[in-house]
């Protein structure tokens, strides 16, 4: 039966090219951690990545590795740890987990490579508040425990328009950045290299656009489920040619999938919108779940996460603090509630489903009554489940799956 399942999930054969970039990336921050150079940076996800690229840092992102032990469901052997030094089960579980982690001296990184045995220790921690403080805590946590410099963006939450004065004052924070990595870096900034940065990352980013794109296409070539692993590169290494070439390589074996009518779900029904945060824990289990009801999860406001429409090296400055000022989570109910209405039509959505993720607020749209307006004025049935990204103790696996299963039979009498 396992074997009968294990088939389920269609493969993407890129996958194996992305196995060993990440791999190589890993790598590169550990060597550099082990010999104290090049100087190693921690940053937000959508936090000011090109940026430290282009002072010569090499990036690490803590909430790729909070993913990580998600996958892996080693989070929640951790995050008691960091509840025990007075951290809330109630916080971000990406921090409590990642954290705890850190406590134990352990890490999903030396299972996956041989020799890595412990994160890459950071020169420099840069936060963006964008998407939550949980952000700005879990560094303070680093900044203390490891003494290192913690620097960071505030930035404006639950906005509508994005306003010159939003867009200033983010300007403003980034250039003042500049001198302390200079400083902790050695190395003198240089615009024409932040242009470039600033250039491939558009790049992966319109890459990734269209590999996200392609589930237009009705069956869709791939799922949301395969999207959370598929987005690795542009969390951790958009602003390099490695990224560019991956989603090159991938975006043309999805448009074949495309061209050959073969979608990610056998004789696909219907097709759902996935907002909030993935359930780590249990990708590979909602995944099969959903090919079994011959429904395609096609699109997310996750995965769309790291689309970056504003980056332009022109403006490097200015179109950095709008492109990360812009994004879904910093924005205020109306904006929400419109991207997601497009998202609908574009996508030709059957129904949309919300996670309420326990320890994340900040991603979970759900609680201010935006299933219920839109289910009235799209005319579209939503579902929420409740779950949490990384803390299987918030998720009832046959809940969710009993709850599922009633949206999806409502939906072929809709
Ligand atoms: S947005 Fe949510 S999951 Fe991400 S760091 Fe903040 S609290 Fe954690």
């Amino acid at each position: 039966m396992a074997e009968e399942k294990k088939r389920l999930i269609k493969k993407i054969q890129a996958t194996s090219q992305m196995k060993k970039i990440m791999a190589d990336y890993f790598y590169e921050l550990d060597r550099a951690s082990k010999e104290g150079s090049p100087p190693v940076a921690w940053c937000t996800s959508v936090g000011p990545g090109e940026l430290l690229l282009s002072l010569g840092f090499l990036v690490y992102y803590p909430e790729n590795h909070g993913a990580m032990l998600g996958t892996t469901r080693m989070a929640n052997n951790y995050i008691p740890v960091a509840n025990a030094i007075g951290y809330s089960p109630d916080i971000c579980s990406y921090l409590t987990s990642d954290v705890g982690a850190f406590i134990k001296k352990e890490t999903p990184l030396s299972l996956a490579y041989e020799g890595i045995n412990e994160v890459p220790k950071p020169d420099v921690l840069v936060y963006n508040t964008n998407q939550c403080r949980d952000v700005q805590d879990w560094f303070s946590w680093y900044a203390r425990e490891l003494k290192v410099p913690t620097l960071g963006i505030s930035t404006y939450r639950c906005i509508g328009n994005v306003s010159d004065y939003n867009l200033e004052s983010i300007t403003k924070q980034i250039k003042d950045l500049i001198p302390h990595l200079e400083t902790i870096s050695g190395n003198k900034f240089d615009i024409d290299k932040f242009r470039e940065v600033l250039t491939r990352s558009y790049e992966c980013t319109q890459l990734w656009k269209k590999v996200l794109e392609t589930n237009m296409a009705v069956p869709a070539p791939m799922s949301f489920f395969d999207g959370t692993i598929q987005m690795g590169p542009a969390v951790v290494l958009r602003g390099t040619e490695t990224a560019i070439e991956y989603y090159t390589l991938l975006l043309k074996e999805l448009e074949e999938k495309v061209k050959n009518t073969e979608g990610a779900v056998d004789g696909e029904k219907f097709r759902l919108y996935w907002e909030g945060m993935p359930i780590w824990g249990k990708l590979r289990n909602l995944s099969e779940f959903f090919i079994e009801l011959k429904t395609a999860v096609v699109a997310s406001t996750y995965c769309n996460s790291w689309i970056f429409e504003a980056f332009d090296p022109e403006y490097p400055f200015m179109s950095l603090a709008r492109a990360y000022t812009e994004l879904f989570i910093v924005r205020d109910e109306n904006f929400k509630e419109k991207y997601i209405e497009e998202m609908v039509h574009k996508y030709k959505l059957d129904g949309i489903l919300f996670h309420d993720a326990k320890t994340c607020p900040n991603n979970s749209n759900n609680r201010y009554g935006m299933p219920e307006r839109l289910q009235k004025r799209l005319n579209i049935p939503t579902l929420t489940i409740n779950g949490d990204l990384n803390d299987l103790r918030c998720f009832s696996e046959e809940q969710a799956k009993t709850n599922i299963e009633a949206f999806v039979e409502q939906l072929e009498v809709v």
